[in-house]
């Protein structure tokens, strides 16, 4: 006991340290880390992505707009066989403002003719843009550039009459609106992302300490339960895999207090059985030699120290008779016939019977057969027709029938002794347990010869109950699978 509360005062004064390091290697906490890596790499990926694909749309968007007004301007122009500086002014103030940022025209030559951008206008002289070099080389030039949030857009067309080149006009748009819509976008996206991210840090955090916190007070659970106490319990409530390992937890926890209880009773019990007659003994052995006895009286004394002695003996084999069954698996079960058996549980006990004054009767055809292991059946029916002999009345009997159906064989031991009150018949098969100590201690019983019956008839996968005889005395009901029954059922 002392040493389960220093463990768990060692266990409560646990450094935080030890903690954070428990966390820090926790499961849990690898995988909020993993959580947290492929959700940023999700939202790495939507702000690289999405952002691309609204620009190239834009971009897709801007290059038909400036195709479109370039060949607007430049279908004005068809009709002219030749342009000069006149024609063109008129021709562009005739169109519709295109609202674009400069707009040039020129002759076959390159000589700008018309240049809508008047400070350091280009009129008169020759331009040097290669996209006018290309358009008046018969190519159409269009294209968007973005940097440094603007929207550059250049388109450069031939000007074409009756099959001739008459010139080139060259456009130009600067948008800045569009570019700061998507610079926007941009922004908006990437601070979404880091909330998103932010707030996924956060609950993994969270659940992980919530989790480890739980796991935590699992294995220090466990932990007590191997110190060996067993009272612990943890919280089952909910239907997680925590709720349902602490269930499970728990019915261990139960189940081991249960049998570790049942093993301090027995080794309790034990002892005491093997301490009455130890005493016996002893104070036999010391009369002996303190007083002055006659040779009658000590033969006696002696012969109760042989009692004694058998005693003990018989108690030890019951006792590791019971350890053996606890221990060991059932040995091989095979099909046994029912009546040599019998007969020879009858025939051990026949010299006891006489002595008791108890006829011995078996009713056995040779066709019952059960499904068991031949050493436990004669053991049972031992322990049953010895309990039938010890607990009867001199000129009393005890029989033994057996009759067969399809599936099992039933075995009935009767006896015309003292019968069971039916308040012990519940008792009758726990270990140590006898209804009138006096007699059973006198019959030279321990109460645990109808606990191996018990335990023998379960592993054999039969069962056994007692019941009233009617006419006095009592009756063992044993039912024994036959082998028959057992071959229908493993298909
Ligand atoms: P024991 O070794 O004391 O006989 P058992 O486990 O065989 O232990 O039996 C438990 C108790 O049940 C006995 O002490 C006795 O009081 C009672 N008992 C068992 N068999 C019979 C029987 N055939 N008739 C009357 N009482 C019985």
């Amino acid at each position: 006991m002392d040493t389960i509360l220093r463990h768990s005062e060692n266990r409560k004064s646990a450094p935080r340290r030890g903690r954070f390091a428990d966390f820090i290697r926790s499961s849990q906490l690898r995988h909020a880390a993993a959580y947290v890596l492929i959700t940023f790499v999700g939202l790495l990926l939507l702000n690289l992505y999405a952002p691309m694909a609204i620009r190239n749309l834009l971009f897709s968007s801007q290059r038909t707009a400036m195709t479109d007004k370039a060949q607007l301007m430049a279908a004005s122009f068809s009709s002219y066989e030749h342009l000069d500086a006149e024609t063109v002014r008129e021709v562009v103030h005739s169109v519709n403002d295109l609202h674009t940022t400069r707009l040039l025209v020129t002759d076959p030559d390159g000589r700008c003719l018309y240049d809508s951008q008047t400070t350091g206008s280009a009129e008169g002289k020759l331009t040097l843009f290669p996209e006018i070099a290309e358009a008046l080389s018969g190519t159409d030039v269009v294209y968007t550039r973005y940097k440094n949030d603007l929207f550059t857009s250049k388109a450069a067309m031939p000007l074409m009459a009756y099959n001739r080149l008459i010139g080139a006009i060259y456009l130009l748009e600067n948008d800045r609106d569009q570019a700061e819509l998507l610079s926007s976008l941009q922004k908006t996206l990437f601070w979404i992302s880091v909330g998103i991210e932010a707030l996924i840090i956060l609950l993994s955090m969270l659940f992980s300490i919530l989790f480890s916190k739980r796991m935590r007070n699992v294995l220090q659970s466990v932990q007590r339960l191997d110190d060996g106490d067993y009272s612990v319990r943890l919280p089952s409530r909910g239907n997680d895999e925590v709720a349902r390992l602490g269930k499970a937890f728990n019915d261990l926890a139960q189940r081991l207090k249960q049998s570790e209880d049942v093993r301090k009773q027995f080794v309790s019990n034990a002892s005491h059985e093997l301490k009455t007659p130890l005493a016996s003994i002893k104070l036999l052995a010391d009369s002996i030699l303190q007083n002055e006895m006659d040779e009658a009286t000590t033969k006696e004394f002696v012969s109760d120290i042989g009692n004694e002695a058998d005693r003990l003996t018989r108690l030890s084999a019951k006792l590791l008779e019971l350890t053996r069954l606890d221990s060991s698996p059932a040995e091989e079960r095979q099909a046994v016939a029912v009546a040599p058996v019998a007969e020879r549980v009858l025939r051990m006990l026949l010299p006891q019977a006489r002595k008791q004054g108890v006829t011995l009767d078996l009713v056995c055809g040779p066709a019952e057969t059960v499904l068991a292991s031949e050493d436990d059946l004669y053991q049972v029916l031992f322990n049953l027709v010895e309990n039938g002999v010890k607990y009867n009345h001199p000129d009393g009997f005890v029989r033994m029938t057996a009759e067969t159906d399809p599936d099992a064989v039933t075995i009935r031991v009767e006896d015309s002794g003292y019968g069971i009150p039916n308040e012990a018949k519940p008792h009758i098969f726990e270990r140590f347990y006898r209804v009138d100590k006096a007699r059973s201690r006198k019959a030279g019983g321990a109460g645990l010869g109808l606990s191996i019956v018990h335990d023998m008839v379960l592993r054999n996968r039969g069962s056994v109950t007692v019941e009233d005889r009617p006419g006095g005395g009592t009756c063992f009901v044993l039912t024994l699978p036959t082998p028959a029954a057992e071959r229908e059922e493993t298909p």
